[in-house]
Protein backbone atom coordinates (compact mmCIF):
# COMPACT_ATOMS: atom_id res chain seq x y z
CA UNK A 1 0.00 0.00 0.00
CA UNK A 2 1.45 3.19 -0.93
CA UNK A 3 2.41 5.97 1.62
CA UNK A 4 0.44 9.51 2.44
CA UNK A 5 3.53 11.13 0.64
CA UNK A 6 3.59 8.96 -2.16
CA UNK A 7 -0.23 9.40 -2.86
CA UNK A 8 0.32 13.23 -3.07
CA UNK A 9 3.20 13.43 -4.75
CA UNK A 10 1.31 11.05 -7.52
CA UNK A 11 -1.61 13.52 -7.05
CA UNK A 12 0.63 16.46 -7.94
CA UNK A 13 2.33 14.61 -10.66
CA UNK A 14 -0.98 13.62 -12.69
CA UNK A 15 -2.86 16.63 -12.31
CA UNK A 16 -1.32 18.73 -14.93
CA UNK A 17 -1.21 15.89 -17.32
CA UNK A 18 -5.24 14.62 -16.67
CA UNK A 19 -6.15 18.55 -17.04
CA UNK A 20 -4.23 19.03 -20.32
CA UNK A 21 -5.64 15.68 -22.07
CA UNK A 22 -9.07 16.85 -20.59
CA UNK A 23 -8.18 20.40 -22.18
CA UNK A 24 -7.64 18.74 -25.38
CA UNK A 25 -11.01 16.20 -25.11
CA UNK A 26 -13.40 19.09 -23.97
CA UNK A 27 -11.98 22.56 -23.50
CA UNK A 28 -9.09 24.64 -22.09
CA UNK A 29 -11.44 25.96 -19.26
CA UNK A 30 -12.94 22.59 -18.86
CA UNK A 31 -9.63 20.89 -18.75
CA UNK A 32 -8.74 23.58 -16.12
CA UNK A 33 -11.53 22.51 -14.22
CA UNK A 34 -10.81 18.27 -14.19
CA UNK A 35 -7.18 18.93 -13.18
CA UNK A 36 -8.06 21.25 -10.48
CA UNK A 37 -10.92 18.56 -9.44
CA UNK A 38 -8.00 15.96 -9.34
CA UNK A 39 -5.60 17.60 -7.06
CA UNK A 40 -8.51 18.27 -4.68
CA UNK A 41 -9.71 14.72 -5.45
CA UNK A 42 -6.06 13.49 -4.18
CA UNK A 43 -5.27 16.62 -1.33
CA UNK A 44 -8.34 16.90 0.09
CA UNK A 45 -10.99 14.68 -0.56
CA UNK A 46 -8.76 11.33 -0.79
CA UNK A 47 -9.98 8.10 -0.02
CA UNK A 48 -7.89 7.87 3.06
CA UNK A 49 -10.25 10.59 5.27
CA UNK A 50 -11.50 7.58 6.54
CA UNK A 51 -8.37 7.13 8.74
CA UNK A 52 -5.58 9.72 9.94
CA UNK A 53 -4.25 10.89 6.94
CA UNK A 54 -2.50 13.93 5.05
CA UNK A 55 -5.64 14.68 3.56
CA UNK A 56 -7.05 15.19 6.48
CA UNK A 57 -4.43 17.14 8.48
CA UNK A 58 -5.30 19.39 5.01
CA UNK A 59 -8.62 20.64 6.47
CA UNK A 60 -6.74 22.00 9.81
CA UNK A 61 -9.79 22.91 12.14
CA UNK A 62 -12.48 21.67 9.72
CA UNK A 63 -10.89 17.91 10.08
CA UNK A 64 -13.37 17.61 12.64
CA UNK A 65 -16.18 17.88 10.16
CA UNK A 66 -14.69 14.09 8.98
CA UNK A 67 -14.51 12.79 12.79
CA UNK A 68 -18.27 10.96 12.18
CA UNK A 69 -17.35 9.48 8.91
CA UNK A 70 -14.02 8.31 10.26
CA UNK A 71 -16.03 6.64 12.90
CA UNK A 72 -18.79 5.12 10.28
CA UNK A 73 -16.73 4.30 7.48
CA UNK A 74 -13.64 1.32 8.45
CA UNK A 75 -10.40 2.23 6.45
CA UNK A 76 -10.04 1.40 3.15
CA UNK A 77 -13.61 0.05 3.07
CA UNK A 78 -16.13 0.11 -0.46
CA UNK A 79 -17.80 2.91 1.02
CA UNK A 80 -14.22 5.46 1.44
CA UNK A 81 -12.46 3.29 -1.16
CA UNK A 82 -15.01 1.98 -4.02
CA UNK A 83 -14.92 3.60 -7.38
CA UNK A 84 -17.70 5.91 -7.74
CA UNK A 85 -19.16 4.99 -4.10
CA UNK A 86 -16.53 6.45 -2.45
CA UNK A 87 -16.52 10.37 -4.05
CA UNK A 88 -20.19 9.98 -4.41
CA UNK A 89 -20.30 9.41 -0.78
CA UNK A 90 -17.72 12.14 0.42
CA UNK A 91 -19.82 14.54 -1.90
CA UNK A 92 -23.04 13.47 -0.19
CA UNK A 93 -21.13 13.82 3.19
CA UNK A 94 -20.02 17.23 2.28
CA UNK A 95 -23.33 18.63 1.01
CA UNK A 96 -25.02 17.75 4.59
CA UNK A 97 -22.46 19.92 6.23
CA UNK A 98 -23.64 22.65 4.07
CA UNK A 99 -26.70 22.39 4.40
CA UNK A 100 -26.27 22.25 7.98
CA UNK A 101 -24.12 24.72 8.55
CA UNK A 102 -26.36 26.86 5.79
CA UNK A 103 -29.35 26.57 8.44
CA UNK A 104 -27.55 27.55 11.35
CA UNK A 105 -26.45 30.74 9.38
CA UNK A 106 -29.54 31.75 7.97
CA UNK A 107 -30.09 34.42 10.66
CA UNK A 108 -27.60 36.43 8.78
CA UNK A 109 -29.25 35.92 5.83
CA UNK A 110 -27.62 33.09 3.56
CA UNK A 111 -29.44 31.04 1.22
CA UNK A 112 -31.19 27.95 2.54
CA UNK A 113 -30.30 24.60 1.70
CA UNK A 114 -33.00 24.08 -0.86
CA UNK A 115 -32.23 27.51 -2.17
CA UNK A 116 -28.40 26.63 -2.80
CA UNK A 117 -29.33 22.54 -3.99
CA UNK A 118 -32.04 24.56 -6.75
CA UNK A 119 -29.13 26.91 -7.87
CA UNK A 120 -26.56 24.02 -8.03
CA UNK A 121 -28.48 22.19 -10.45
CA UNK A 122 -29.42 25.11 -12.28
CA UNK A 123 -25.52 25.29 -12.64
CA UNK A 124 -25.24 22.13 -13.44
CA UNK A 125 -27.86 22.21 -16.41
CA UNK A 126 -26.16 25.19 -17.66
CA UNK A 127 -22.82 24.02 -17.90
CA UNK A 128 -22.58 20.29 -17.84
CA UNK A 129 -19.40 19.55 -19.77
CA UNK A 130 -17.72 21.69 -16.45
CA UNK A 131 -19.66 19.17 -14.46
CA UNK A 132 -18.24 16.33 -15.83
CA UNK A 133 -14.63 17.70 -16.04
CA UNK A 134 -14.80 18.65 -12.22
CA UNK A 135 -16.80 15.07 -11.65
CA UNK A 136 -14.52 13.01 -13.76
CA UNK A 137 -11.09 14.94 -12.07
CA UNK A 138 -12.48 13.77 -8.55
CA UNK A 139 -12.87 10.42 -10.00
CA UNK A 140 -10.12 9.97 -12.04
CA UNK A 141 -7.90 10.86 -8.06
CA UNK A 142 -9.57 8.14 -6.48
CA UNK A 143 -8.80 5.65 -9.07
CA UNK A 144 -4.88 6.81 -9.10
CA UNK A 145 -4.88 6.16 -5.41
CA UNK A 146 -6.40 2.74 -5.71
CA UNK A 147 -4.11 1.68 -8.62
CA UNK A 148 -1.19 2.99 -5.90
CA UNK A 149 -2.15 0.64 -3.21
CA UNK A 150 -1.57 -1.80 -5.61
CA UNK A 151 -5.28 -3.35 -5.65
CA UNK A 152 -8.10 -1.68 -6.67
CA UNK A 153 -10.43 -3.60 -4.56
CA UNK A 154 -11.26 -2.09 -1.81
CA UNK A 155 -10.88 -4.82 1.34
CA UNK A 156 -14.55 -6.26 1.44
CA UNK A 157 -14.56 -6.96 -2.08
CA UNK A 158 -11.12 -8.83 -1.84
CA UNK A 159 -12.75 -10.73 1.34
CA UNK A 160 -16.03 -11.58 -1.04
CA UNK A 161 -13.50 -12.71 -3.50
CA UNK A 162 -11.84 -15.27 -1.72
CA UNK A 163 -14.88 -16.61 0.31
ZN1 LIG B 1 -6.26 4.60 0.75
Amino acid sequence: MASGRDHDKATRLWSLPFGLILGLLLNPANGLIGGFAFAIGGLWLSPDLDTQSRALKRWGILKTLWWPYRKLIPHRSVFSHGPLIGTALRLAYLMVWCSLMLLILQPLGLPTPLNMAQTLIELLKREPQAAWALLLGLEASVWLHLIQDGDPLPVEWQRWRHR
